[in-house]
């Protein structure tokens, strides 16, 4: 016999002559982990927000004196270039500390804690409905390597840039707000608004990604036991929309996602579609079965 064979006679009784087993615990969308992505981000946008407010002050300064002073001809070029080098000197202090915060790090380790996290759940939900044990290490090592360096290197890349960008947009508001003559407080309300704007952007980001890596992770693990289907279960919060309401409960296969947008024709996985947190439940099939573990003695 091998361990196929081994596996599926173990748990045969678990099946009560039936060709399908549901999950017996539930698995849970990883909310913890979603928020300290969006901490991550909002710390990370912080930084531009930090720089701003210590740099601005000189070119506050720089638009009273102008405005101070008998009209000169020059008077507005010397403050559109005093904007222009505080502007370049933000940058390059940006750049600086968005080095030291190392957002690589931070996101390598947060995948990481999603992984052990998904294992646990994966675990239990093995131990309670089919009794069997997963092997210890089994996931560790190579199993996830590839996805998780992919995901980190794609989630680095779409936050990376944000702070950059809201500086740059920042340098825009200042320089067309004095050009046009607009007011200070008016110019730096203006920035206030950038910068929230952008800072939802990359919560937005967080969130998704959070239910990208969750939803890989979960298709991974299932289809390496052998596991073809998959219970659609939404996350019962107040957020979620009537496509997936109407696929919660319902059994779809791992190679054949549903509809989840019936104008477009779109299909998807639990978690897939764009800031979902739904989550696919295990469907265990006795002849396809292929679980990584030892029988429980
Ligand atoms: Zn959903």
């Amino acid at each position: 016999m091998d361990q196929r064979e081994i596996i599926q006679k173990a748990v045969k009784g678990k099946f009560k002559g039936h060709q399908t087993l549901n999950a017996k615990v539930p698995l849970r969308y990883p909310a913890a982990l979603e928020r300290q992505y969006k901490g991550i981000t909002d710390a990370y946008m912080r930084i531009v927000n930090q720089v701003a407010s210590e740099h601005l002050p000189k070119i506050k300064e720089a638009a009273a004196a102008e405005k101070a002073s008998a009209p000169r001809a020059d008077g507005i070029n010397d403050l559109m270039a005093t904007i222009q080098s505080v502007f370049s000197v933000m940058g390059e202090d940006l750049e600086k500390r968005l080095d030291e915060f190392n957002i690589y790090a931070k996101l390598k380790e947060l995948s990481e804690l999603t992984t052990k996290l998904s294992i646990r759940q994966w675990k239990r939900v093995v131990s309670e409905t089919l009794g069997l044990d997963i092997f210890d290490d089994y996931y560790s090592g190579q199993f996830y390597q590839e996805m998780l360096d992919y995901w980190v290197s794609q989630n680095v890349g779409l936050i990376k840039t944000i702070p950059q960008s809201t500086l740059g947009e920042m340098r825009e508001i200042v320089y067309e707000g004095y050009r046009n003559g607009r007011t200070t407080t008016a110019i730096l309300k203006e920035i206030q608004r950038t910068y929230s704007v952008n800072k939802k952007h990359a919560r937005l980001i967080a969130r998704d990604q959070m239910a990208k890596l969750n939803a890989d992770l979960t298709k991974r693990q299932q289809t390496d036991a052998g596991v073809e289907e998959y219970k659609w279960s939404d996350s019962r919060d107040g957020r979620v929309r009537p496509r997936h309401k109407h696929l919660n409960g319902k059994t779809f296969r791992w190679d054949d996602p549903p509809v989840v947008d019936t104008k477009t024709g779109r299909r998807a996985h639990p978690g897939e579609d764009y800031q979902c947190r739904c989550v696919a439940l295990p469907v265990f099939n006795i002849s396809t079965l292929n679980i990584p573990a030892n029988p429980k003695k």
